[in-house]
């Protein structure tokens, strides 16, 4: 039998962590003699929902094993997840989902990508479980089936990345994280093109370690599981290392922001790709935040960049009315305020000045005779009651383009710059030959 098992919601602010229970379960279950078909999943869901937990991220394990043994997979699941889960904190309500069947049905495909590009109810969730014959488990106010089942829906056919993600035992989480930022900086270099957001350059940070206490040591994102683990293993770090995973992820693909829309269909909490064209001058306010207006045909809407995401807020600065523009991100509060993810750059408006023409004796400046009176030049004098204004454009140092906040400031379903290009259409499974989780 192929079984699914979807996780969700079992983190928080202050602890814990999804993707250590998936990979305790990786070390349990393979234990138990199942074998995995697939990498484990890391399904990050639709950003703009404020209730998420920290990192948004779901996991589904998928596993081939004897009929003999489902029951004590479910029990070893469901213990990883009791144990773990960080039950004080009110945004977290773990949700387990199992789903037994060797193809996904296309009603839980539909499902999962509405989860990362818009709002579901656990109703929903709930009713689908029952129409394929899946099973969940919650807890609290079991939100977490939502995500668990977006998790098992979504097969990651098409656009994917890969992350190694390093783990601390829990006796460590309380103490500062010991990385070699040297060693990092070197894999960056070495990695670069099949690794991605390991570092902020023009912040002068690294990116692949979370602050706070969180079980991940640090994480590495990258284009396939042979560069993630290689360069995984370029890491340095100053304390032992309690396990390591591969997963396979919609990380950096964009996929909340698949759909483009008008003004008029934006909701809260969508994810919204809009062509634009600018209406105000982008003003800031305090707090270093850059707003400005836009419109299309069936209505206006504010824009903002927020001060974290860097420079990314001077190429908002420099636009002006007219630029047409494609707004890529959400809104996320009752303001109705765009939140920019990133901005396409389509047409930028031209800035044409109407000047004194030049003379046609000497090429000096002329002066106006008044209105309809024509030219007279300041300098040989000469006159010409024909001639009349012309034309002058000054340049734009704005380029066409994609522009994206700095990568500290990226969220984990963007797709970064260095991503371009590099987007996979197909997934063949194929497991490295190398283990691909220790122990
Ligand atoms: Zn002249």
């Amino acid at each position: 039998m192929l079984l699914h098992i979807g996780l969700d919601d079992t983190d928080s602010p202050t602890g814990g962590c999804t993707t250590y229970i998936a990979a305790i379960l990786v070390e349990k279950l393979t234990h138990l003699g199942v074998n995995f078909i697939d990498y484990p999943h890391l399904i990050r869901l639709n950003p703009n929902i404020p209730w998420k937990t920290r990192g948004n991220g779901s996991i589904c394990l998928r596993v081939e094993a004897h009929e003999g043994i489902e029951g004590e997979i479910k029990k070893t699941v469901i213990e990883a997840v009791e144990a773990f889960s960080d039950y004080e904190c009110e945004n977290t309500n773990p949700g387990i989902v199992f789903y037994k069947g060797d193809d996904i049905p296309m009603s839980l495909k539909d499902f999962a990508l509405k989860v990362v590009q818009g709002v579901v109810s656990l109703e929903d969730a709930l009713d689908l479980i029952n129409d394929v014959g899946g099973t969940a488990i919650g807890y609290k106010n079991m939100r977490g089936i939502i995500g668990a089942t977006a998790a098992i829906g979504n097969c990651l056919e098409e656009d994917h990345s890969y992350e190694f993600i390093a783990y601390r035992s829990p006796e460590h989480r309380c103490k500062i994280r010991v990385i070699d930022e040297k060693s990092v900086y070197e894999m960056d270099e070495a990695m670069r093109g099949e690794t991605f957001n390991n570092v902020d350059r023009k912040k002068n940070r690294i990116l692949i370690t979370p602050h706070g206490p969180d079980p991940v040591i640090f994480g590495v994102r990258g284009e396939s599981a042979e560069s993630v683990r290689k360069a995984g293993f370029m890491i340095k770090v100053g304390e032992e290392i309690e396990r390591w995973v591969i997963f396979r992820t919609n990380q950096g693909t964009d996929a909340h922001l698949q759909k483009r829309i008008k003004i008029s269909d934006v909701k809260r909490y969508y994810p919204a790709v809009i062509e634009v064209e600018v209406v105000s001058k982008p003003k800031i306010i305090d707090g270093g935040h850059v707003i400005f207006q836009t419109r299309d045909e069936t209505g206006y809407i504010d824009c903002a960049a927020y001060e974290p995401t860097g420079d990314f807020r001077e190429v908002v600065r420099s636009l002006i009315n007219g630029d047409s523009v494609r707004v890529y991100g959400g809104v996320k509060s009752a303001q109705e305020t765009l939140n920019l993810e990133k901005i396409e750059v389509l047409k930028p408006a031209r800035i044409v000045k109407m000047e004194n023409p030049y003379c046609p004796r000497c090429g000096g400046r002329m002066e106006s005779m008044g209105r309809g009176g024509g030219f007279r030049c300041r300098k040989c004098r000469f006159k010409d009651p024909s001639l009349s204004k012309i034309q002058s454009e000054s340049p734009r140092s704005l380029a066409l383009g994609i522009y994206l906040p700095t990568p500290s400031a990226q969220r984990h379903l963007t797709k970064p710059l260095e991503r371009y290009g590099k987007e996979k259409s197909t997934y063949k499974l194929r497991m490295l030959e190398e283990p691909w989780h220790w122990p």
